[in-house]
């Protein structure tokens, strides 16, 4: 089987360092050699001379909704705004945007009607383009959860959309053992309100004995578990309770960033919609976006420190929700970098390594190592000098995964000798 050579490379390796005229060797499906030096090369290599520009590991988004959209009418039942095989079709368009991208990886945060489990199947049989995707479940939580009140209840909605209602252990255990059978990897639980849903941040939405039992029944059969929380008390109950991921962790301090680290939990910090939204909506939201722009200030403020204290932080955020399109997938990393002062290189870091982490894969995904999965970006530029680079996909030149070339506008001169 034809390799890929690269030459002449600038290797982002995903973990903090770097290596200039480089060479990258994918053999199959894998990473053959990674160094600088002289490359053995064989007649029928494809070799690849790339002037400088870089190779880095293929992004992982940990918390995406393929099928959201922003519809902007409210109130709807949450994931029944459209019939389930038009959300389909809109979740095959996102993932295959969201690939297009730069990310060969994405770890969802929730869907409607099992959509994830079948787009994962449809993708790893090729009858679509898409990222390695982690699908999740509808959203667990209790009768009257911020998602819950999304529409009012004279509607009488009974059908499951994004949400499955579920009150008490047992029935917790139950909605979670269901979400499995339906092909659910991860469940979601929303375990508080507020980062922009309509219920207040401080109020909790289920109880210890509830997220205890569900997240026991996950762990039973292997699921992860991931959980909608803004407040303070509701973190330091996730980590009791091996919660495997944290979503936004509005209201973290130092004794939850110490925790957390020491545990090693995965943090979601997805500060770019509430940003967004707060922005779009100004002063018209009647208060509403300055408990937002509080949340954010708040945020931005601790974020520096739990990064420095070796928080495992990764990239994801609410695309399609209002006010916050599907598309500017990459403009996380200048986000984070440029406005909230994160250094360039760990927000690196949280694109590729933490993601393959929180995936559990972090031993064969996430950093240009040989022996791992050739998940890879060929960019025109270095993403080091100019993080924004990222954000224009033309100048991702080569993506490739699993070895397959997603896109191949790569520079070709198959010199046979080097
Ligand atoms: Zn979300």
């Amino acid at each position: 089987m034809t390799r890929l050579v690269f030459t002449h490379a600038t290797v982002i390796d995903g973990d903090g360092s770097t290596l200039t005229e480089a060479h990258v060797v994918v053999d199959a499906d894998r990473i053959a050699a990674v160094g600088t030096g002289p490359v053995s090369t064989r007649p029928d290599d494809r070799i690849i001379d790339l002037h400088g520009r870089t190779v880095m590991p293929g992004m992982v988004n940990c918390h995406f909704h393929a099928t959201y959209h922003n519809l902007g009418a409210a109130p709807a039942p949450f994931g029944l705004e459209e019939p389930a095989a038009l959300q389909a079709v809109r979740a095959v368009n996102s993932l295959e945007l969201l690939v297009n991208s730069g990310f060969t990886s994405a770890v969802s945060a929730g869907a409607p009607f099992a959509i994830d489990a079948s787009i994962k199947v449809a993708i790893e049989r090729g009858l679509i383009v898409g990222p390695r995707l982690v699908p999740c479940s509808r959203d667990v939580s209790t009768t009257g959860h911020a998602g819950d009140r999304s529409y009012p209840p004279h509607w009488q909605v009974g059908a499951l959309g994004a949400i499955r209602p579920s009150d008490g252990p047992d029935e917790f255990r139950r909605s979670v053992r269901a979400e499995i059978k339906e092909g659910a990897e991860i469940i979601k639980m929303f375990v508080t309100g507020g980062h922009g849903t309509i219920g207040p941040k401080e109020q909790l939405e289920m109880s210890r004995e509830e997220m205890a039992a569900g997240i026991e029944a996950a762990h039973l059969r292997g699921a992860k578990v991931r959980g909608h929380i803004a407040n303070r008390e509701a973190i330091l109950m996730a980590l009791d309770l091996r919660m495997d991921i944290i979503d936004h962790a509005d209201g973290m301090d130092d004794e939850c960033i110490e925790r957390i680290v020491e545990t090693g939990t995965p943090v979601v910090p997805s500060m770019m919609f509430p940003a967004r939204f707060s922005q779009a909506m100004g002063d018209s939201a009647l208060g509403f976006t300055d408990s937002m722009k509080a949340d954010i200030d708040a945020m931005a403020d601790v974020l520096p420190k739990a990064n420095a204290a070796g928080m495992r932080l990764v990239l994801g955020d609410d695309y399609g929700a209002m006010f916050f399109p599907h598309g500017p997938y990459a403009e996380e990393l200048a986000y984070y970098s440029e406005e909230v002062g994160i250094p360039t290189m760990d927000v690196i870091r949280w694109a590729t390594k933490h993601g393959a982490e929180l995936m559990g894969r972090g031993d064969e995904l996430g950093t240009v190592t040989a022996g791992k999965l050739a998940d890879l970006l060929v960019v025109d530029g270095n993403p080091l000098a100019d993080i924004a680079v990222l954000q224009d996909r033309a100048n991702l030149l080569g993506i490739l995964k699993g070895g397959h070339l997603v896109k191949d506008c790569l520079p070709d001169h198959h010199s046979p000798t080097l």
